[in-house]
Formats: structure tokens, sequence, C-alpha cells
């Protein structure tokens, strides 16, 4: 009895420190796993500084402030590509630094191939997954759960991925609400950068109930499921008298498509959002987007169409070119886009450079100096 009872407390001390040892190793192996991720600090500028990446025919734009680093949108043109991030990681390294991989924030406009990637291959996956990019705060959804319309294989895979314990981890999926209470960039000097989000899935704050109540909920059945671009995340970056607006491939019309209907989303938004320096041109330059109404409220001074070079969308449609011409907006394009467009004396950058001075009254875009109006 004795010796039974013996050999079992050396057991347990046994289990005991074997246990304790494993335990101790494990914490060393995430203690290193996380200091190996979070070496790669930045390099941030003095003041704000957005850069419309050219990725071809899609959208990513990196946004950094003195204090943190955000990303809206990483998007591929096929779906087995990560051109797009290798487009992206090669800027971050450019210009804040080779050990730069930490981003505070990233914002997904919506569940497109061209705004996020596939998963598996490219966009935001590959960043995170492939090229060690660590997301510090979080990654801003649309409430792509609970509105659904033309859920294709890259809303699927997104989906199911978000779901999973490491899509979960990795990226810190947050649904995005109206406000401004969300993404915190910090200051430039006294000078707080706001990012104000005026649209998720449609609705907006004016119309709390639903700008457009009949693209909420799941519409997998419908013969005509709202576009997925309808859904798309609308918001204001502002310093001082300086805003841009971005609103992914939001539409501005009612239309039916083959297999799906676009909504008149921009109408409602252009209120939210007033006079902007900067429009980050909705859709591509597409015709169903950038409407008259949203022309006329948001006067900006200067317009961003990001499109590819012989796309076969027409982006940037000509309507669209000639309504910014009228607006007396100056138009910067990534690529040529479509050869028929008159671009008139719209600018073919590539990378799309802007710096906002320290208190917002003024900025540049690729070197050439605007002024900022009151709101
Ligand atoms: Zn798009």
């Amino acid at each position: 009895m004795r010796r039974t009872v013996v050999t079992l407390i050396a057991l347990m001390l046994l289990l005991f420190s074997v246990s304790c040892s494993t335990t101790n190793e494990r914490m060393a192996v995430s203690e290193a796993d996380t200091a190996g991720l979070e070496t790669g600090e930045c390099n941030l500028p003095s003041s704000l500084e957005i850069t419309a990446i050219d990725i071809g025919q899609g959208d990513a734009t990196l946004v950094a402030s003195p204090e943190s680093l955000l990303l809206v949108d990483c998007g591929e043109t096929s779906w087995n590509s990560h051109k797009g991030a290798d487009k992206v990681d090669s800027v971050i390294k450019t210009k804040y630094g080779e050990n730069c991989n930490v981003i505070d924030y990233v914002i997904i406009t919506h569940m497109h191939l061209d705004h996020v990637g596939y998963v598996g291959n490219g966009g935001i996956w590959d960043l995170v997954n492939n090229k060690g990019y660590v997301i510090r705060e979080k990654t801003l959804l649309r409430n792509y759960e609970d509105n659904v319309g033309t859920a294709d294989g890259t809303y699927e895979k997104w989906r199911a991925h978000l779901e999973s314990p490491e899509g979960s981890s990795r990226l810190e999926p947050v649904t995005a609400s109206l406000g401004s209470s969300q993404v915190d960039m910090g200051y430039v000097g006294q000078e707080k950068i706001d990012v104000r989000i005026v649209a998720v899935d449609g609705r907006t704050a004016s119309r709390p109930g639903g700008a457009r109540p009949e693209i909420l909920g799941d519409h997998r059945r419908d013969k005509y499921p709202p576009s997925e671009n309808d859904y798309s995340l609308g918001f204001v970056i502002s310093l001082g008298n300086f805003q841009m607006f971005f609103g992914g491939d939001m539409d501005g019309e009612d239309q039916r498509g083959p297999s799906f209907k676009y909504h008149d989303v921009e109408s409602f938004v252009a209120h939210e959002v007033g006079d902007v320096e900067i429009l980050r041109v909705n859709h591509h330059g597409s015709s169903h987007s950038t409407n008259h109404r949203f022309v006329q409220f948001l006067r900006p001074e200067v317009s961003i169409i990001s499109a590819g070079d012989s796309n076969t969308y027409g982006h940037p449609s000509q309507k669209v070119l000639n309504r910014l011409k009228e607006a007396r907006s100056e138009v910067y394009l990534t690529e040529r886009g479509d050869p028929s467009r008159d671009i008139g004396s719209a600018t073919v950058a590539g990378d799309v450079e802007i710096v906002v001075s320290p208190d917002g009254s003024s900025f540049t875009v690729e070197d050439k100096q605007y002024f900022s109006m009151p709101p």
C-alpha cells in the first residue's frame, strides 16, 4: 500500500514536471513567434500620406499617418494571382522600410476579387499568410453574414476563411459601424485624423433604418440579387479642411443587369459626405457609378480612378470622365484604362501619391499643389 502511494506521488510529480516543461516550451515558442512577427516596425511619415497603388484592374490604397498604417483593399486581377499583394508589399517596403510588416488597420470595402483577392492565393490573404504581415488592430468589413447579394466564389471562400480560427485570429475581423469610433489613426501635430464611416451595406447615418432596405438580408435565392458592389463601405478621411472619400464600387443607379440588380446608394451617401478635396472614384469609373448628384455634392478638386490598361469593362466610362471634367475636377489615373476614351488633360500616373500638409490646409498630388476648401 505504502509503495503504491509513493509510486503514485512519484508518477504525479513526473507528470507535473513534464506538463510544466511543455507549457514553458510552448510559452517560449509563442513569445519568440510574436517577437519575430513584431520586429518589423515601420518608418512612418511626418504627415498624412495616401498612395493609390497601381495594381491594374483593381483597388489598393495605402494611408499612412505618423502613428499608423491603414490598407484599404488589396485586389487581384485573377483568382490565382498574387501580383496585387506583391505590388502592395513592394510599395510598403519602399516607402516605410524593408522591415515594415505591421499594418494597423485593413478596410475591405466589399468582397470582390479586384478588392480583396482570392483566399489561398493572393490579396490580403497572401499579405498575411505568405508575406508575414501582422494586422495589429482590426480588419473592418461590411456585415457580409447578414446581408448577401451576388455571392460568388470569392465571397464564399472569404466568408469561410473569416469564420475559421486561423482567419479570425490573423485578421481580427470586425463589422463596420457608422461614425468615427472604429479607426484611430492618431494625430499630425495637434490635428486629429478622422476616419468617418458613412455607408455600410447601403445604410447611412441619416437613414439608419437602411438607405436601401431592399438590399438587407440574404438574397442568394433571388432571381436578381443585389450586386455585391451595392454593399461597399463608404468613408471619409479628414485632416483639418482636407477630406477624401472612398466608396469601393458603390453604385449610383437603379438598374437590372443580366443576373443581378444595381441600387443607387451614392445619392444617399452624397448628403452625408458633402464637399471633399479628393474623390477616389467609385467602381473604377464605371458608368453605373459617380452619378450627377454625387459629383454635385462632393465637388472634388481631384479625382483618382484606378483602372487597368485595356480592361474589358470599358473603365473609365466617357460619361464619368465628362461629368468630372464639367465639375472641373482634375483626374489622375493609375493606368490609361480603355484606350478608346478621351481622357482630356487627365494624368496617367501609375501609383498616385498624395501628401497632405500637417494642418490639412493644402495637399500635393504627384507633387502638384492644391488648397483645401473649408467644408
Ligand atoms: Zn472593383
